[in-house]
């Protein structure tokens, strides 16, 4: 039986309609919303019985935890909803179904909720994340689960594309002091370099694809991963970001550096 590392936790699904309170360019390739509002509190619904139901605050205990933002289908000035039930969403609709991107909360706060979006020029929430200004509604739900800091690990390897960077960001600052990490990061140069809480012990590797290369077309950050010296001890990897990239690095992990299953964390988070 595996250790587990990482203790989940599930939380019911609650749609929150929130205002983009700023708009802020973190580097050129990297747009941050800050969404505000009550409904990041509890809030209280029907239920079946007519009983009032306490649906619960929004919550972020992971570092790598998601919400789904829901984005206005093409040519669309508005989203197509979920509807809130008591008991979580219901997705089903007469028409197009509701569209929800999936974002990392980079910063939470009890009041606001920070989400940075890769500027890549092609969905519908990067292009969504271009056009709203503060002032507009966001609709968010979620997480759902959550995974606390993995326990009983003495070193990190953690790699991603800009894509994982508000993941890196969380998962740096609730490091536990003297835990050793390398950390490599693959983004399109130093402009795109972030600030980022480098403690002692932590190594941060910046990759940069370099004028006209495509995020997704290199294979850059496999390779470095991979030439990467091993600590020793229990390393727990992590790594998120272009789906071919992901598969590379799990089996370089798995085969290779022979990284337990309760220690390996690797998803694709885009695909090209
Ligand atoms: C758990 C999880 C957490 C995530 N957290 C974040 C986050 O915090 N910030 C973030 O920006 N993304 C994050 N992502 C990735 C994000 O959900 C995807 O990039 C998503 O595809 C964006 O949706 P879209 O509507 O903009 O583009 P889509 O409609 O999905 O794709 C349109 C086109 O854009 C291309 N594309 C999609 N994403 C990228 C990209 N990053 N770079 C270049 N081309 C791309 C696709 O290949 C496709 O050709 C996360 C994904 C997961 C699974």
């Amino acid at each position: 039986m595996p250790k587990l590392r990482r203790t989940t936790t599930t939380h019911l699904a609650v749609l929150r309609e929130l205002e983009v309170v700023r708009v802020h360019d973190v580097t050129p390739g990297m747009r941050r919303l800050t969404v505000a509002g009550p409904a990041l509190g509890e809030r209280v619904v029907e239920g079946p019985d007519g009983q009032p139901v306490t649906l619960p605050a929004f919550t972020s205990p992971g570092f790598d935890d998601h919400v789904k933002v829901f984005v206005p289908p093409s040519g669309a000035e508005r989203p197509v909803l979920p509807r809130q039930r008591p008991d979580g969403l219901d997705f089903t609709t007469e028409g197009v179904r509701p569209l929800g991107k999936d974002y990392t909360p980079r910063r939470v706060t009890p009041d606001e909720v920070e989400l940075d979006f890769v500027r890549h020029g092609h969905g519908q929430a990067a292009g969504w994340a271009e056009r709203v200004r503060p002032g507009d509604l966001a609709w968010i739900a979620g997480p759902t689960i959550g995974q606390a800091f993995p326990h009983g690990v003495d070193a990190f390897v953690v790699a991603g594309d800009e894509t994982a960077l508000p993941a890196i960001g969380r998962f740096l600052e609730e490091l536990p002091p003297g835990v050793p990490a390398q950390v490599v990061v693959e983004v399109a140069g130093p402009q795109d370099e972030q600030d980022l809480v480098v403690r002692e012990g932590v190594d941060v590797t910046w990759l940069h694809r370099g004028a006209g290369m495509e995020p997704g077309t290199t294979t850059l950050l496999a390779d470095t991963v991979r030439a990467l010296p091993w600590p020793a001890g229990d390393v727990y990897a992590w790594m998120a970001g272009e789906s071919t990239a992901a598969r590379d690095v799990r089996t370089h992990w798995r085969s290779d550096r022979r990284v337990p299953r309760d220690c390996l964390d690797v998803s694709g988070y885009w695909r090209r």
